[in-house]
């Protein structure tokens, strides 16, 4: 039968744009539908303005430093519209890139809500197009809890586009987002308070990290508050919101903003109908090569919810396109994947946590070096860097790097290299540093933490 096209990719975002693309410079005809914006999460709602902001942020604690170089660059304001508005010009011009790049590609986008109405078919606006394959790539969304007033909490999706800028925000989770977006918001100069209800924020990240990143956050200026769990939200008469906590007094917010996980968007997409199998938690279960329980329907990105990252996306994309259309047999490589949370200080990981290394070993060798970055020796202020290599004794092999301090995801791409290159202690140490720098620290630690 002749089909409509050979792949029907539904969304574009950060793994749809890529399997699309690459796709259809093996050969095939591809149509990608998008139903918000073209480049997906990362793009609008997701890395792109997540890292301007971050970078709009730390201009007052730059600001402040600057005084003990010399600078005088009092008064100084902050203007949240300028900030808001030139991101998303930026965005808009992103989003003419992702169109271009579609089109030159030869893939015809479609605009649209899609749903898989057969195995072989996918309706868009009442439009059913055949297709050989299809391709789901819808991402995820926020996930709130539902609890008296929670409606009144915003996710990541809105903070990018405040028309209000708040004075006071209650950030609530212990992710990625919510102590990015804590560090966002304090850096711009509102009264943060970050509440997570665990003992430490950033769950399955290395404990020592997690301890050190938390005490770094409370001193540059965020409330982190542990053990902490929101029973209700309320209007307040004369504007902003009281919030009601467990165990703690009510408290005046003008804000609140929930970032407690993403679910798989599948809501609407038919997956169920057509036979396809989801997890309890609503993720579209794959093989190793993407398939689902319908053969002629694969799934990859948040959607299937094993590591929700860009660059995850776009490699798993890589490995379909090439399976489907190059006649491969690629497998996704999940192992030392490195990542980066952009609070502030940034951490950087990848690897092995020590407490993982230590249940896959047994005896690890930890090396760890905690100092205050030359930077601040002028300007007083108090943050430290925390840096750790994880290393198989046996084998001498470095099975995890970590970092916490300014530019720790710059410096861990270069260690993401190394340790997929298998790179041993020794080599390391072989290493010649680059001075002055923090990123050194990694080839000249001699010690064995005790
Ligand atoms: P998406 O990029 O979400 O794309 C899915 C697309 O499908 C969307 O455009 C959606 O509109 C569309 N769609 C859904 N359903 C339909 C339908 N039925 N019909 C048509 N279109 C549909 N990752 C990093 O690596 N680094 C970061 O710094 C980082 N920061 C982040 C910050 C925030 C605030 C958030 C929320 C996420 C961040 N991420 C980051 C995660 C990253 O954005 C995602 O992992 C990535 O975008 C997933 O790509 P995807 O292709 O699976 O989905
Ligand atoms: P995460 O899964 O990272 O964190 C969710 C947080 O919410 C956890 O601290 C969790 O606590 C808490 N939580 C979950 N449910 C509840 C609840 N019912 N009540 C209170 N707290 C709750 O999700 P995020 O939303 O932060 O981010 C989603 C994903 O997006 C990330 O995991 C990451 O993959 C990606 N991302 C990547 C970024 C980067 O690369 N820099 C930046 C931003 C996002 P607990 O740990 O106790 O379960």
């Amino acid at each position: 039968m002749a089909y409509d096209f050979d792949l029907f990719v539904i969304g574009a975002g950060s793994g749809g744009v890529r399997a699309a693309r690459m796709s259809s410079s093996y050969g095939a005809r591809v149509a990608c539908a998008e139903d918000t914006h073209l480049g997906g999460t990362c793009v609008n709602v997701g890395c792109v303005p997540k890292k301007l902001f971050v970078y709009g942020s730390h201009y007052s604690h730059d600001f402040a430093d600057s005084a003990a170089y010399g600078w005088d660059v009092e008064p100084k304001s902050f203007s949240w519209p300028t900030l808001r508005d030139n991101k998303s010009k930026e965005i808009e011009r992103l989003n003419g890139i992702y169109a271009n790049l579609l089109d030159g590609a030869g893939v015809t986008t479609i605009n649209g809500t899609a749903v898989v109405t057969g195995p072989n078919e996918v309706t868009v606006d009442g439009k059913a197009y055949s297709t050989e394959r299809i391709l789901v790539a819808t991402g995820s969304e926020p996930f709130v809890p539902k609890f008296p007033g929670s409606e009144h909490a915003i996710t990541s999706n809105e903070a990018f586009f405040l028309d209000d800028f708040p004075e006071k925000v209650l950030v609530v989770g212990g992710g990625y987002i919510a102590v990015e977006f804590a560090g966002i918001f304090n850096g711009l100069g509102v009264d943060t308070v970050l509440s997570y209800r665990g003992d430490l924020p950033l769950r399955n990240f290395d404990q020592g990290i997690r301890e050190f990143v938390t005490t770094e956050l409370n001193n540059s200026g965020i409330d982190v508050r542990l053990g902490s769990n929101v029973a209700g939200i309320t209007v307040a008469a004369g504007g902003g919101y009281q919030v009601e906590f467990v165990d703690a007094p009510v408290e005046a917010f003008d804000l609140v903003l929930y970032a407690t996980g993403r679910k798989p968007r599948i809501e609407g997409l038919g997956l169920a109908e057509v036979g396809v199998t989801l997890s309890a938690g609503g993720a579209v279960e794959v093989d190793d090569y993407f398939q689902t329980s319908v053969p002629s329907i694969y799934a990859l990105g948040d959607v299937i919810d094993r590591f929700q990252l860009t660059p995850v996306a776009i490699a798993e994309a890589m490995c379909l396109s090439s399976n489907l259309f190059k006649g491969t047999s690629l497998a996704m490589d999940y192992a030392d994947i490195p990542t980066a949370v952009f609070c502030q200080p940034n951490i950087g990981t990848v690897g092995l946590t020590e407490e993982e290394a230590e249940a896959k070993y047994g005896k690890i060798d930890v090396y760890q070096s905690e100092f205050k970055p030359m930077k601040h020796t002028l300007t007083g202020r108090n943050e430290r860097s925390m840096m750790k290599l994880i290393v198989d004794p046996v084998s001498d092999a470095v099975v995890g790097a970590h970092m916490v301090g300014s530019e720790a995801g710059e410096i861990t791409q270069g260690l993401g290299v190394a340790l997929k290159a298998g790179a041993t202690k020794a080599q390391f140490d072989a290493t010649v540093g680059i001075h002055p720098t923090a990123a050194e620290e990694f080839v000249t630690m001699r010690e064995v933490r005790a």
